[in-house]
């Protein structure tokens, strides 16, 4: 959508914080008091290593508020949380000191985007890619519709779920990739991603995700209220 075409939403729609729902004046997606208080992993917690990554940064923990709000955003048509997920994954890659040659995103299949209307993860990447003065570019294509990342249990699964899941559609000499996704919970789905990049030629391939799950919370149980965790669809 345009940012005229935003604009007018913003006017039928007043701008809510993206976490707690409260009315904004500023157009900034994220009040005073949620900026103060959304989880947030200590700075080296938002380090993660992964299997394929050089690095795997997240500013927010994958809980309560933060939760809630991405799951609006896949799932509920938000898709303008981007702006604001896309600041706090920037200044989160600022103070890590990543840069990157170029920035890409985890694709969704094309059912799946057929049926959501926008890939969550590529508005991220290309939000990102704009705040840093970076290129954008679709690297992946998503080639096997496999099961949700939500319905599997168990880090083996997950890892054989996701694999020869995606293909290159460019190949590389060298750059430093920066792989973007919405949430990271065990790696596998880009830890994969990772591993097609660097076959294509990659030198190097970082990820930056908005949220991590919990060290003791992985998330890829269903909730005992039900509710499902959609956490890597
Ligand atoms: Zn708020």
């Amino acid at each position: 959508m345009s940012r005229l075409g935003e604009r007018l939403l913003d006017l039928l729609y007043p701008p809510k914080c993206a976490f707690c729902r409260k009315l904004v004046s500023d157009g900034r997606m994220l009040c005073p008091d949620c900026e103060g208080r959304l989880p947030a992993p200590e700075k080296e917690m938002q380090r993660q290593k992964i299997s394929g990554l050089a690095v795997c940064l997240s500013p927010l923990y994958y809980t309560g508020d933060v939760r809630q709000s991405l799951h609006r955003y896949k799932f509920q048509g938000a898709a303008a949380y981007y702006r604001v997920y896309a600041e706090l994954m920037s200044a989160c890659m600022k103070e890590h000191g990543l840069t990157a040659d170029l920035v890409t995103w985890v694709p969704l299949s094309r059912k799946r985007l057929r049926s959501r209307g926008y890939d969550q993860a590529r508005l991220l990447a290309e939000e990102v890619a704009r705040l840093q003065g970076l290129l954008c570019e679709r690297t992946l294509e998503k080639i096997r519709n496999n099961r949700a990342q939500s319905g599997t249990s168990g880090v083996e699964q997950r890892r054989k779920n996701v694999l020869g899941v995606y293909r290159p559609v460019t190949s590389f000499t060298g750059e430093h990739v920066l792989l973007i996704d919405d949430i990271v919970t065990t790696g596998s789905t880009l830890g994969e991603a990772a591993k097609v990049l660097l076959d294509a030629g990659a030198g190097e391939v970082s990820a930056l995700t908005l949220a991590r799950t919990d060290r003791e919370d992985r998330g890829f149980r269903t909730e005992s209220n039900g509710e499902i965790d959609y956490a890597d669809i």
